[in-house]
């Protein structure tokens, strides 16, 4: 007898659907088959079926069954298929009526127990069920709850897979899973406050977030730039609900389990020797890489001139267009990765360069070839180029101001974007130079001072169109309509990388 259940396959960041057709009673001596490009881990699902239909005190086929999973063209990874398998098993055998199961779409990795494991995709499963028409979908009890952000389709956590036949079989209700309760705003973890001094290197955060421009901080070691990095998500407007989906779809694809009580937006920091994949995504059946991850928060790239030359120059699109691009024979993929970019680097190989606390050891040589492995096009990438001076230690005295906490700098930058948004319904990082030229408003004096000032320190015409968005960003942290000297001042003093890799 023939029996069909739909399931879905991870394809990127979207689920495509599946239907697993399971046919038993045919000819020939008792032997499983599994068609229809299945990988490794697919093959040995029925290693896992067997045993869980075993423990769960159903009887196994006892002639030739056929397991498709089709369409055949597509290929199918991940174990994912195993709970679909064991219930199309048990309606192909008669063992239960579960003719409820085409109401939903199911997908879950079972143990030998018959127990139900975290699968991903949860949430991309759960958007495939509601374009299919679904009523619901079926998965397991612990990634369930990220499928609840899905509007109008019902949620099905399940533990065990005698409590699916049982639910499908309808002698036992199930209630569909309600979406977590969230708090409005997400709790700060790391404060500004926390770190002592740095008022430079705060305020140019500040700007950094406010406008979305990418940070490169140049300084000692521990000057403070991993800490403040990681207080950035905090600072960033908490994300819309759209944001905040699709910061879920891709984290869910990917197997994240981000936390759902609050609109955390992510930070990701990956280690130096990430490969290309793993950065920008990639692999036979295309992942998304951590700039992707890091969409809607934070990309840390710490050391940069460590990681791999290749790697480093292939961020360039992706930091440009907001999006990555991966070609394969059988099509194009393409993920979102609007991630604001703080990278750190030391000034020299020994990290004292220009430090008036402890002298450099290094030879000019080897600082010249330390900062080449950035190119001058990945640094144009970056809007603010910050040198970071060793913390004063005086600033470690308990009469010292702290600086703006961070719920007050959010406060600021929150209202900044917002004049952005009105205006060009874009963040400044993200102008052109025709748009950044018409939305500046500045006098044609102070145009031509700024002019002047690129000339003199033979900053290029990008440097020129940075600067102003930069200058723009100031002026809207201080509602200011137009930009004024004074900004452009301030601004001119964040290129300061410019000329040393000149
Ligand atoms: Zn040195």
């Amino acid at each position: 007898m023939l029996s069909i259940i739909d399931s879905g396959s991870l394809h990127g960041i979207d689920a495509l659907p599946i239907q697993v057709e399971v046919n038993t009673g045919e000819r020939g001596e008792l032997k499983w088959v599994i068609v229809g490009l299945p990988d490794a881990a697919v093959k040995e699902s029925q290693n896992r079926v067997f045993s869980a239909l075993g423990n769960c005190g159903f009887m196994l086929p006892i002639s030739r069954t056929t397991i498709n999973l089709a369409p055949g063209d597509l290929r199918k990874v991940g174990p994912i298929y195993d709970l679909p398998i064991a219930l199309a098993i048990i309606s192909a055998t008669q063992q239960a009526d579960l003719s409820l199961a085409s109401d939903f779409l199911i997908a879950g990795e079972l143990s030998l127990s018959g127990k139900l494991r975290f699968i991903p995709g949860a949430f991309n499963f759960a958007l495939l069920a509601k374009k299919m028409g679904k009523k619901g979908v079926i998965l397991p009890l612990e990634c369930a709850h990220l499928a609840t952000y899905v509007e109008g389709i019902d949620v099905y956590g399940m533990e065990h897979l005698s409590d699916c036949v049982a639910f499908l079989k309808r002698t036992k209700t199930v209630e569909p899973l309600k979406i977590p309760t969230q708090e409005s705003t997400p709790l700060i973890t790391n404060d500004l406050q926390a770190i002592h001094g740095q008022q430079i290197l705060k305020r140019v955060v500040e700007i950094a977030v406010a406008g979305n421009h990418n940070l490169l901080m140049m300084g000692p070691p521990g000057c403070g730039k991993s800490m403040i990095a990681k207080c950035i998500p905090d600072l960033m407007p908490t994300p819309t609900l759209d944001e905040w989906l699709e910061i879920l779809k891709i984290q869910s694809a990917c197997g994240l389990h981000p936390e759902t009580s609050q609109r955390r937006r992510p930070f990701r920091s990956p280690h130096h020797n990430v490969s290309d994949a793993g950065l920008i995504g990639g692999g036979i059946i295309p992942q998304p890489g951590e700039i992707s991850l890091a969409h809607g928060g934070v990309l840390f790239l710490d050391e940069l001139p460590e990681f791999k030359r290749s790697v480093l120059e292939m961020l360039r699109q992706p930091l440009e267009n907001g999006q990555v691009s991966i070609v394969r024979s059988n099509g194009k993929l393409t993920f979102p990765c609007q991630t604001l970019c703080i990278a750190a680097m030391n000034p020299c190989p020994c990290g004292y360069f220009g430090n008036h606390q402890r002298r450099c050891t290094c030879s000019q040589r080897q600082i010249q070839q330390y900062r080449s492995r950035i190119s001058g096009p990945l640094m144009d990438r970056f809007d603010l180029q910050l040198d970071v001076q060793p913390v004063d230690l005086s600033s470690f005295r308990e009469s010292t101001p702290k600086g703006p906490s961070s719920a007050e700098v959010k406060k600021r930058i929150v209202s900044a974007r917002k004049l952005q948004m009105e205006r060009s319904h874009s963040c400044n990082a993200y102008l052109s130079a025709g748009q950044i030229e018409a939305t500046c408003q500045c006098s044609q004096a102070h145009l031509v001072w700024l002019q002047n000032a690129c000339q003199q320190l033979q900053l290029s015409a990008r440097a020129y169109h940075k600067v102003l968005k930069i200058a723009r960003t100031i002026a809207d942290l201080e509602a200011s309509s137009s930009v004024e000297q004074k900004h452009l001042m301030e601004a001119m003093q964040y290129r300061c990388l410019d000329r040393s890799w000149k």
